[in-house]
């Protein structure tokens, strides 16, 4: 057979970069680069090969397996789901609909099938033990959104094409390719602010490999952000520097005197105080940052999971609001996507509607935060979680106090995963249901157009043919979602589910097309594999707002709190460590440690800590040694580095594939440890309910 060129979006991170991928004999041969993707232009990272080793790798499962006395049993699809549906409705039937909960990981919103599916599918279930990756550090964002914007998915993002100053705080884009800000290639973006004599200044404990390519690094004490922030709203609304422009009439000048009120205690002393950062540096930060013409200040993990994160990204957008570096080119904007998540339709104010059983944490976006998924499942009482499903996630790496999350799966009546390994998390399923892989299923990245430096479309047909006997993950959504209602519903309530059954996922991308002002089709979308420019964002303000009165809500109420109690704060400036976390490039959060190519060469889970730091405690380099927080303990290399600000120390996520019942074969030799098992899932934001990673007490000793 000969060979061919396939076209498609890599789904592995938030970048969507274009790839062109060589298939003989429906096995991939290479992987590139698509030079011609409007958005990516040929930028790749070295994940994307990771694609291919996903696919063939002979840990992979292909067909659902269940544990008969502790031993793993392949069976068939149809009994397979048959018993996942009864195991779960009986559950409900004894306990109620909140007695089944639901996990689902970063992958569903980077496959097509789940994204579309999976939500009719938790619906169905009528449970609120919903919970998902996306509170791990982002409900800040989503938040903000929802009450300043009027939709929960109105998140704004930077304008990096077009700024000349670009402030980035606790982020690392370079490695990341953007969060919350789909940018392919930020080095070449970042150069290109550099070279149209811009700047960019990074602010983060770590002086990242973003800080390395940037004009400026400012260290800055974990969890202070918010410090930082509020004193530059006061200094902007002290000094008369606000700007509006034509957001004049979005916003409601009363809003504006009660936020100079309640920011009034937030000096820069204050700040300089509790940042650790010189107050001459803040406050030409500020100058420059609001003097700029085109400027915008981005947010990302060190900000959103720390003790004010929620705050904090209300606090961003205020600064890029009042400085009128907000629905501007080069500042804060909104997309337009061709399939917009943002819609009327879909409006409505979607916090705190209801609270979790055992902490009383809020729902945001119907999910409750994965902080009190371990609680929900282990206090005892009416609504307990007695069955769990969870879809592409690896929690008990990927979320806060994994171990007692492992404890609490263990404790379950039922559990059913669907995911293509057997891992630390799936290893207390009774059931896994292992869907088909990437390269096998159609691909359009709903969530990261959303989110997208400018604006493309791209639809992927499938690389590689699905093997015989292979379910797709909607087919298995639907599968689930039929076997559930035909035990649950009469014979004439199942028929009003008919035709949704009929739905494909092209189906459902056509349909939802139409919800976007671009008017692209899907068929446009076939006809040009490369992926559709729609180019730069564009101004939208008034008419994009879904709040009520369609202005910007500047001063929600559920900020007031917190603004007022955040001076009175006092930070343990004490001997302990504070723990933040880091990315590499060839990491993934916990997905891709099964790919020799992505975790060979030296070392890369290690302790980062300042030399200061180390000689005081007579660590040294490359030495084994022990890191305790009030939940946990892992043994682990010290790499000493002066890229750590001193009193600061840096362990990566994802890694820990070191606990019983599994084998996958990379993983065994370059397991590492997991740095959430040093997360207290209890100490939390507040008000969103996120738990906080960045900034955790540490003792570090040989
Ligand atoms: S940056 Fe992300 S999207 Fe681009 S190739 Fe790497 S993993 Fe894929």
């Amino acid at each position: 057979m000969s060979r061919i060129t396939k076209y498609r979006t890599c789904n592995l991170c938030e970048a969507i970069c274009g790839l062109e991928i060589e298939v003989e004999n429906n096995q991939v041969v290479s992987i590139r680069g698509d030079k011609h993707d409007p958005f990516s232009q040929g930028h790749i990272c070295p994940k994307a090969v990771a694609l291919k080793d996903i696919h063939e790798d002979p840990d992979r499962l292909k067909k659902p397996i269940k544990k008969i006395n502790g031993e793993w049993q392949e069976i068939g699809w149809q009994e397979a789901i048959d018993e996942v549906a009864q195991r779960l409705c009986a559950i409900q039937s004894q306990y109620g609909d909140n007695a089944v909960g639901i996990y689902q990981g970063n992958p569903s919103v980077h496959n097509m099938g789940t994204s579309f599916f999976s939500p009719n599918f938790v619906r169905s279930l009528k449970t609120l033990n919903r919970f998902s990756a996306t509170s791990v550090d982002q409900l800040g964002h989503h938040l903000a959104g929802d009450q300043m914007f009027g939709h929960i998915n109105m998140i704004p993002v930077p304008d990096i094409d077009h700024t000349d100053f670009w402030i980035i705080m606790g982020g690392n884009p370079i490695v990341s390719n953007g969060s919350l800000m789909t940018a392919p290639n930020v080095g070449k973006r970042l150069k290109a602010i550099q070279e149209r004599g811009g700047k960019v200044i990074t602010i983060d404990p770590r002086h990242t490999e973003t800080s390395e390519k940037a004009d400026q690094h400012i260290f800055i004490r974990p969890g202070t952000d918010i410090y930082l922030l509020l004193a530059s709203i006061n200094y902007i609304l002290q000094n008369n520097k606000q700007k509006l422009n034509h957001l004049e009439d979005c916003v409601d000048a009363t809003q504006i005197a009660a936020i100079q009120n309640l920011v009034s205690p937030y000096s820069i002393p204050m700040a300089s105080n509790a940042t650790g950062i010189d107050a001459d540096v803040i406050t030409t930060l500020i100058n420059e940052y609001s003097d700029a013409t085109r400027a915008v200040w981005y947010g990302r993990l060190g900000v959103s999971a720390n003790v004010y994160g929620g705050l904090c990204h209300w606090a961003i957008n205020v600064l890029n609001i009042l400085t009128g570096h907000f629905d501007t080119p080069g500042g804060s904007m909104f997309t337009s996507p061709a399939l917009n998540l943002a819609n009327q339709k879909s409006r409505s104010k979607k916090f705190n509607r209801w609270q979790s059983r055992v902490d009383g944490l809020p729902e945001t976006g119907g999910e409750f935060p994965s902080a009190c998924m371990a609680e929900e499942i282990l206090v005892e009482g009416e609504g307990q979680i007695r069955g769990f499903i969870t879809s592409c996630g690896n929690p008990v790496l990927s979320v806060p106090n994994g171990n007692r999350l492992d404890q609490a799966l263990e404790s379950l009546d039922f559990m059913v995963s669907i995911d293509i390994y057997l891992n630390e998390t799936t290893r207390h399923a009774d059931i896994i249901l292992p869907p088909a892989t990437g390269l096998e299923t159609p691909h359009y990245p709903s969530g990261f157009h959303n989110l997208a430096i400018r604006n493309t479309a791209n639809y992927s047909a499938p690389v590689l043919r699905k093997e015989e006997g292979t379910l797709y993950d909607y087919e298995i959504f639907i599968g689930l979602q039929k076997a559930i209602e035909k035990i649950k519903l009469s014979e004439e309530e199942q028929k009003k589910n008919e035709s949704y059954f009929q739905l494909t996922p092209e189906l459902m991308l056509s349909m939802g097309l139409m919800s976007g002002d671009s008017g692209v089709t899907l068929e446009q979308l076939i006809q040009n594999p490369h992926g559709i420019d729609l180019g730069p964002l564009q101004s939208q303000l008034p008419k994009k707002l879904l709040t009520e009165n369609q202005k910007i809500n500047l001063l929600p109420e559920i900020y007031i709190k917190q603004i007022k109690t955040a001076s009175s704060r006092i930070y343990d400036q004490s001997d302990q460590l504070l723990l933040v976390g880091r990315r590499h490039l060839r990491s993934n959060n916990s997905w891709l440690h099964n790919s020799y190519r992505m975790v060979k060469g030296r070392e890369r889970c290690t302790l980062l800590i300042h030399p200061i730091d180390a000689q005081k405690r007579g660590i040294n380099d490359g030495q084994k040694i022990s890191v305790c927080s009030d939940v946990g303990e892992v043994n682990i290399t010290a790499e000493i580095t002066d890229e750590m600000m001193q009193g600061t120390v840096s362990i990566p996520h994802g890694w820990g594939h070191n606990r019983n019942g599994i084998k996958l074969k990379v993983a065994e030799d370059n397991a590492g440890v997991s740095m959430n098992d040093l997360i207290d899932n209890k100490l939390i934001d507040e008000l969103t309910g996120v738990s906080i990673i960045s900034g955790v007490p540490v003792d570090v000793k040989v």
